[in-house]
C-alpha cells in the first residue's frame, strides 16, 4: 500500500516540476506548420492567437488569422506561399494588420499592406491604422448635406450625390462604370477633396491606364491608389478596400473630405469566396461564405459625415459592382443595393445607342436626394426626371401607330434634346454652373426646334459666347448662388442670336 501512495506523490512531483518548467518557457506564442498551399497556412500551437492577427513566418513574410478552429488556426499568406514548408515555426506578432496613413501617400500607388508599388520610393510615413476599425456610431454621424460634385449633369441634375453618402454605381461589365468614378475624381480638382481610388482585382494594364488618366489631369496629386490587382493572392485583394478606407479614415478624422472609389466589390466578394472555401468554411448561396453580406456592411458603413465635435469630415463612398446581363436581383447586387443610400444604374442598351452616361433614371435613386443639392440646382431640375418618364412612355406608345397628335410630338422632340443634352464624353466634367445653364436651356423649349445632332455644337458656343460677353452670369451662379431672370433672358438671347446666325450649320463638335 505504502508504495502505491509513494508512486502517486512521486508523479504529483514530476507533474509539478513540469508545470514549472512550462511556465518558464512560454510557447503560446510559437507555432508549427501543419500544411501551406494555395496561400493558406494550417497552423498547430498558437492557442491564443487572435482573430486578425498578424503571425511572423520565415522568410519574412506575413499572414493574417482568419479561421480558429479546435486544435488549429487558419492564416491567409500575404506573400508566396513557397517560402514556407511545412514544420516550421511561426509567431504572433500581437499586432492586427496596420497600413501607413497620411498625407506622404497622397499621389501615390500602394499595395493592400500600403507598400508601393510605383516605383517611387519608400512612403515616408510613421503613423499606422489597423484596416479593420470600428464603423463611427450614430451619434457620432451627422446627415448629408452638402453635395460632392461630380460635374456630370446627368447624376449631379438627377441622383445628386452628397458629401457622406454612399452610391452604388451597377451596370453590366463595359458600360462605363469606372469611367463615371474616374470623372467624379478629375472633377475634384480645387475642391478640397482628397480621392482613394481602390482597384480590386483589376488588370494591370487597366490600373496603369487608370493612374495615367489620373496623372494627365493632374488628379494624382490629391489621390491615392490603392491596389490589389487579379494576379494577387485572395487574401491581398480581400483586405485591399479595408486598407483603403482606413487610409481614408485618417484624413476624415482630421475633419477633411474624402471620395473613395471601390472598383469592384464583384470581384472582391470573389475573392473572399476563394479564400474562405480555401479555409474550409462550409458555403452557403451561390457558394458564398454566410457573413459575404457583413463582409460589405462593415466596410462601407465606415463611409460616413461626423459631426461638428468629431471635426465635421467625411468619407464618400462610390462602390462599383458588376451584373450579369442587367440582372439587378442577383445575390451581391442586392446585397450591396440594400447597404448603400442609392445607385446609379447603367443601362447597356443605353450604352449601345450610344446614350453616355448611360444612367437610366427610372432604375437610379439617391435616397439622400435634394438634399445634397445646391438651391439652384434642385429649382432648375426638378422637373427632368417627369419629362424623361412622360418621353418615354410616349416613346412606348408612339410605336404602335404613325399617325401622332401635336402634344405627343412636341413631347417626343423635348424628350430626344433632353437626353441630347444629358450626353456627356468622359474625361470632361462640368462646372455645377455650366450644368445649371445646360440643364436650363434643354427644358427651355428653345433647342427643340434644332437638329438634335446639332445640339452639343450650340451648347458649347453658347458657352463661349457667354463667356466672352456675359462672364458676370457664370459669376452669379457659382458665387452668389443665384440664376436671376434677368440672366435667364440673356442666356436665351444669346441662343436665339446663335440661331440666328446659323454658325454651327458648318462647324462640327471636334473643331468647337
Ligand atoms: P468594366 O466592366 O470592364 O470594368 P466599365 O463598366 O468600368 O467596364 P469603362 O471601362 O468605364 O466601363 O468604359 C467602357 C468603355 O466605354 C471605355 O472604352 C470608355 O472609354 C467608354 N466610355 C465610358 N464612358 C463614356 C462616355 N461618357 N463617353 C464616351 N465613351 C465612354
Ligand atoms: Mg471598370
Amino acid at each position: 500500500m505504502s508504495s502505491i501512495k509513494d508512486l502517486n506523490s512521486l508523479s504529483q512531483i514530476i507533474k509539478d516540476e513540469i508545470n514549472k518548467v512550462e511556465k518558464k518557457i512560454d510557447t503560446s506564442n510559437v507555432g508549427q506548420v501543419i500544411s501551406v498551399g494555395d496561400c493558406i497556412a494550417t497552423v498547430f500551437g498558437l492557442d491564443k492567437a487572435m482573430y486578425g492577427e498578424l503571425i511572423l513566418f520565415p522568410g519574412p513574410s506575413y499572414g493574417m488569422v482568419m479561421n480558429i478552429e479546435e486544435d488549429n488556426i487558419g492564416v491567409a499568406l500575404f506573400g508566396d506561399d513557397i517560402t514556407i514548408k511545412e514544420g516550421d515555426l511561426c509567431q504572433r506578432t500581437m499586432n492586427v494588420v496596420s497600413v501607413p496613413v497620411g498625407d506622404a501617400l497622397l499621389g501615390r500607388v500602394v499595395n493592400a499592406l500600403g507598400q508601393p508599388i510605383d516605383g517611387k520610393g519608400k512612403i515616408d510615413s510613421n503613423i499606422f491604422r489597423p484596416v479593420e476599425m470600428m464603423a463611427p456610431s450614430i451619434m457620432d454621424r451627422e446627415s448629408v448635406t452638402e453635395p460632392l460634385e461630380t460635374g456630370i449633369k446627368v447624376i449631379d441634375a438627377m441622383i445628386p450625390i452628397g458629401k457622406g453618402q454612399r452610391e452604388l454605381i451597377i451596370g453590366d461589365r463595359q458600360t462605363g462604370k469606372t469611367a463615371i468614378a474616374i470623372d467624379t475624381i478629375i472633377n475634384q480638382k480645387g475642391k478640397d477633396v482628397i480621392c482613394i481610388y481602390c482597384s480590386i482585382g483589376q488588370k494591370n494594364s487597366s490600373l496603369a491606364q487608370i493612374v495615367n488618366k489620373l496623372k494627365q489631369f493632374d488628379a494624382l496629386k490629391y489621390t491615392v491608389v490603392v491596389s490589389a490587382n487579379a494576379s494577387q493572392s485572395s487574401p491581398m485583394i480581400y483586405l485591399a478596400p479595408y486598407s483603403a478606407t482606413s487610409i481614408a479614415e485618417y484624413w476624415m478624422r482630421q475633419g477633411k473630405d474624402v471620395l473613395i472609389v471601390y472598383d469592384d466589390l464583384s470581384k472582391h466578394a470573389v475573392a473572399y469566396r476563394t479564400l474562405l472555401l480555401l479555409l474550409r468554411r462550409s458555403p452557403g448561396r451561390e457558394a458564398y461564405p454566410g457573413d459575404i453580406f457583413y463582409l460589405h456592411s462593415r466596410l462601407l458603413e465606415r463611409s460616413c459625415k461626423l459631426n461638428d465635435e468629431l471635426k465635421g469630415g467625411s468619407i464618400t463612398a462610390l462602390p462599383i459592382v458588376e451584373t450579369q446581363a442587367g440582372d439587378i436581383s442577383a445575390y451581391i447586387p442586392t446585397n450591396i443595393i440594400s447597404i448603400t443610400d442609392g445607385q446609379l444604374f447603367l443601362n447597356t442598351d443605353m450604352f449601345n445607342a450610344g446614350q453616355r452616361p448611360a444612367i437610366d433614371s427610372s432604375l437610379s435613386v439617391s435616397r439622400v436626394g435634394s438634399a445634397a443639392q445646391t438651391k439652384i440646382m434642385k429649382k432648375e431640375s426638378k422637373n427632368l426626371r417627369m419629362q424623361l418618364a412622360n418621353y418615354h412612355e410616349m416613346l412606348d406608345f408612339s410605336r404602335f401607330g404613325s399617325d401622332l397628335d401635336k402634344t405627343t410630338q412636341k413631347i417626343l422632340t423635348h424628350g430626344a434634346i433632353l437626353l441630347e443634352v444629358l450626353k456627356q464624353k468622359q474625361y470632361m466634367p462640368l462646372s455645377m454652373a455650366q450644368e445649371i445653364i445646360d440643364i436650363f436651356v434643354a427644358q427651355s423649349g428653345e433647342l427643340d426646334s434644332i437638329d438634335p445632332l446639332k445640339v452639343h455644337s450650340f451648347l458649347k458656343l453658347l458657352s463661349i459666347y457667354i463667356n466672352a460677353h456675359c462672364p458676370e452670369i457664370y459669376e452669379n451662379i457659382s458665387n452668389k448662388k443665384v440664376f436671376s431672370d434677368e440672366d435667364k433672358s440673356k442666356v436665351i438671347n444669346i441662343l436665339n442670336n446663335i440661331k440666328v446666325a446659323k454658325i454651327t450649320d458648318d462647324l462640327t463638335d471636334e473643331v468647337l
